[in-house]
């Protein structure tokens, strides 16, 4: 099969030809339809994480067909059904953090696309029990950020609380799906973008921001929360300076560059600072419910699977407006998803 691998920390994506791999006890096989790719695959590829396996075929936004499955697995995810493969891939199941319904935080949590081959390529395998049902409504292009950007900013919106006005510092893939639940529930949103990113502005307004600037104005009032999804660790002390106070500030990233040191004011006031870590099954659940409801739809820009690099350097340099996924070709030369822009939010 054809595999976007990772050989070398700091170096492109190799495309290569790699054996179709055989499903384990309780694993799938999976038939990759499309894979989004998201900031944490910079990290990974940039050695800001530094577990990854070598070499590694990367992406944990899978969507895909059931095609094999390995022995003793439970069928509730029959041959012929189409899947999702998310980030967290394997938990140990009995530390303390899974004992207690914080299974994202698992000693032994392996992750998808990281610790374990992802969704890069036309095959992956998965442990069924970490995969979810992809909703009937959604394409396979436009459900593939759900299970990234959509899952982590969910939990990031939850862990925000019932804010008024809620912040967001970033515009990209998380961001512009967290908008739509936050005015699903009616909740008033702010969009901090870099400087003179004035298209992305235009982005978050469209989508129902009633204010969007730069990160470094000030918001036009308090906001109850924020979450920030850029990687950048200035945005902590302007986040908490932005929130009234008993303000939440989410900090929904993997990575994120230093902090720098600011006066306990900003904190004083009952504000909470926290950051957002990985997924737990019943997030996913949860939020793919949800997807449907909103509706949300997702804006997305395809690449084929061999321009997975071209695809990583244009969400790098920030010119992706909402999400990049990378397309598979099905084997004969079909394609069930064509390749180009797609707006799922109409013309912009
Ligand atoms: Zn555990
Ligand atoms: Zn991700």
């Amino acid at each position: 099969m054809q595999a976007m691998v990772l050989r070398t920390v700091g170096s492109p994506l190799q495309a290569e030809d790699w054996p179709i791999p055989t499903p384990q006890a309780g694993q799938l096989l999976i038939r990759v339809h499309t894979c989004g790719v998201c900031r944490t695959d910079l990290h990974v590829l940039d050695g800001e994480l530094t577990d990854a396996k070598l070499p590694l075929i990367p992406g944990h936004q899978i969507v895909g067909t059931v095609v094999g499955q390995g022995p003793g697995v439970r069928g509730t995810l029959p041959l012929g059904t189409r899947v999702g493969v998310p980030w967290l891939g394997h938990t140990c199941n009995h530390c303390r953090y899974c004992q207690s319904g914080r299974e994202n935080l698992c000693d032994q949590a392996q992750f998808t696309g990281y610790q374990l081959d992802g969704g890069y390529a036309e095959y992956t395998v998965a442990d069924e029990r970490f995969c979810f049902p992809i909703p009937a409504n959604y394409a396979d292009l436009q459900a593939a950020p759900l299970l990234c950007a959509g899952l982590i900013g969910y939990r990031s919106l939850r862990l925000a609380g019932a804010a008024e006005r809620l912040g967001l510092y970033g515009f990209g893939a998380a961001a512009h799906i967290v908008i739509q639940v936050a005015r699903y529930q009616g909740q008033r949103v702010f969009a901090f973008t870099r400087s003179g990113d004035t298209q992305g502005q235009q982005f978050a307004r469209q989508l129902g921001a009633e204010w969007a600037g730069s990160a470094t104005d000030p918001a036009p009032e308090p906001l109850d929360a924020a979450i920030i999804f850029a990687p950048v660790g200035a945005l902590v002390p302007l986040a908490l300076q932005a929130v009234a106070k008993g303000g939440v500030v989410v900090c929904a990233g993997i990575h994120m560059s230093d902090i720098p040191s600011f006066s306990y004011d900003r904190l004083w006031g009952e504000r909470v600072l926290r950051s957002v870590a990985n997924l737990t099954r019943q997030d996913g659940e949860e939020f793919l419910a949800l997807a449907p409801r909103v509706p949300i739809q997702t804006q997305i820009q395809a690449f084929p699977l061999v321009q997975a690099n071209e695809a990583l350097m244009a969400l790098r340099q920030g010119q992706i407006q909402g999400a990049a996924v990378l397309v598979i070709p099905s084997e004969g030369g079909g394609t069930q998803v064509s390749s180009g822009n797609h707006h799922g939010l109409g013309a912009r």
